[in-house]
């Protein structure tokens, strides 16, 4: 026991630690002689009480001054961790802190746009009454938003993803590359480019590292990776669709056939899985207490199917898609449920797409060139991935490219590319804030984006 008081000491620390306040709590406790606080450190929080004591140079004044600090202030506090007075002995983390002084580093505002609290409210707690906070709210003052448990745990997991990615890629002799984000011409065609002025030549922001990691296979890099920034001018304002996003991109020489990428993939994400599984418990835990969700099945060895059975499937279920056109949200959806039914996985490999839902650089079948050596991967029947083997042959690209509408002048020195000699390649693209937000079941891909970007959103 310290200074003669009632209290059951588990070793007296001296810890001066930086730390936020939280919530010191007001007039709990008679006039003046205690005051709370609340303080957190990342995820953590711990109780410190300031009582007056003149053995411990805790006088009124200092009680007054914590009671009057604003919720989020940053403070310093040094301090004895105890066990509270009330405490039953025994094992137990429920420790106190016992302050002898309290230092504001840096005060905050006194009415805050967005409390902690209520950006960490759950579903079921705001229907039971509780205040919450809405999305926009959330989304403008995101640096507050950012400091509730579930959202330190959703940029932990997004962290452990790319240690995954890292780890098993570079040990199957792959480097990483940083491909160029300002282009003459767009990489996938369509609508959603970002078009810019670059010292007076028409350019455009990259849609995908796409064009140049084929081209680091042509200089014999053989097997690339690469993590950046993707931007897409999305016009539609949906819940997995941002206007600039993380990629997770890989580009490989193949020898015999596009399966040595769905292999990769096959192996390199149960991987990732198993990574978060086995780093993230905690921040798992913390997600799922405020937006409970199921673990994420999946199978040792990757369920793989073609699209023709996907369509099969779907059609015995009573749904119609087009078996030469692309799957639609909802249709991904219902496969999804179907082949968790029948296989128990919820992600899985479908190939062999239709040619006309895939990018001109992609390489038909042999076989019947309507469909293509392509495939997309899903989690809890929503796209994460797409890949495919690519057209190396130049002739063919510049035909393809034609017939999808590109000028073809603008990647002029792509297609070149392949006039110096390059190996039969492929690889496939990843939308990291996805695979966050399927594997731990969110509906929105806002919510795991650090500050995300979508049509009517450029702040903060
Ligand atoms: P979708 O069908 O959902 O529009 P896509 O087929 O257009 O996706 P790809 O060009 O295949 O997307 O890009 C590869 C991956 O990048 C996708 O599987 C997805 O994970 C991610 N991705 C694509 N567009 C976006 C976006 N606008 N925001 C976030 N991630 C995206
Ligand atoms: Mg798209
Ligand atoms: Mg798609
Ligand atoms: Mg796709």
């Amino acid at each position: 026991a310290k200074n003669g008081k009632k209290v059951s000491t588990v070793k007296p620390k001296r810890r001066p630690k930086s730390k936020e306040v939280e919530r010191p709590s007001k007039g709990r406790s008679g006039p003046t002689k205690k005051g709370f606080l609340i303080v957190r450190q990342k995820g953590s929080k711990v109780q410190c009480v300031v009582a007056e004591s003149k053995e411990n140079h805790v006088s009124v004044d200092m009680v007054k001054f914590v009671r009057q600090l604003n919720r989020e202030s940053f403070v310093d506090v040094i301090g004895y961790v105890v066990l509270p007075k009330d405490h039953v002995t025994g094992a137990t983390q429920q420790v106190e802190i016992q302050v002898r002084k309290v230092y504001c580093v840096n005060s905050a505002l006194q009415m805050l746009p967005l409390y902690v609290e209520d950006a960490a409210r759950s579903e079921a707690d705001i229907q039971a009454g509780k205040p919450g906070a809405n999305q926009d709210t959330r989304l403008n003052f995101r640096v507050i938003d950012l400091r509730t448990p579930t959202n330190q745990g959703i940029f932990s997991i997004q962290s452990w993803i790319q240690i995954g990615w890292r780890e098993c890629l570079l040990r199957k002799g792959f480097i990483e590359i940083h491909s160029p984000k300002l282009l003459a011409g767009s990489s996938e065609g369509g609508s959603a480019v970002f078009r810019l002025d670059y010292k007076g030549q028409p350019a455009c922001l990259a849609q995908s590292p796409q064009l140049h990691k084929q081209m680091a296979i042509c200089a014999d890099f053989e097997r690339v990776f690469e993590v950046g920034a993707v931007y897409r001018a999305e016009d539609s304002f949906t819940h997995r669709h941002l206007c600039e996003f993380i990629g997770l991109d890989v580009e490989m020489a193949i020898h015999k056939h596009y399966s040595e990428i769905m292999d990769l993939v096959g192996e390199l994400f149960p991987f990732i899985f198993n990574k978060i599984n086995e780093n993230c418990q905690k921040e798992l835990e913390a997600i799922r207490k405020q937006y409970p969700f199921q673990p994420l099945k999946f199978l040792p060895k990757t369920l793989k199917l073609t699209f023709a059975e996907g369509i099969q499937m779907l059609k015995e279920a009573g749904v119609q898609a087009d078996p030469l056109g692309d799957l639609n949200t909802e249709t991904e959806r219902k496969l999804g449920e179907l082949v968790r039914e029948k296989y128990d996985t919820e992600f899985y490999i479908l190939h062999r797409y239709p040619s006309a839902v895939r990018p001109f650089y992609t390489m038909p079948c042999a076989d019947d060139p309507n469909y293509s050596n392509s495939f997309d991967v899903f989690i809890r029947g929503e796209e994460i991935i797409s890949g495919a083997q690519r057209v190396h042959d130049p002739e063919l690209l510049t035909e393809q490219a034609k017939r999808f509408g590109i000028d073809v002048e603008t990647i002029k020195t792509y297609i070149d590319s392949f006039r110096y000699g390059a190996p039969p390649h492929g690889g496939f693209g990843v939308g990291l804030e996805r695979v966050v937000m399927l594997f731990c079941g969110l509906n929105n891909i806002r919510k795991t984006s650090l500050f995300s970007r979508d049509p009517l959103r450029l702040a903060p």
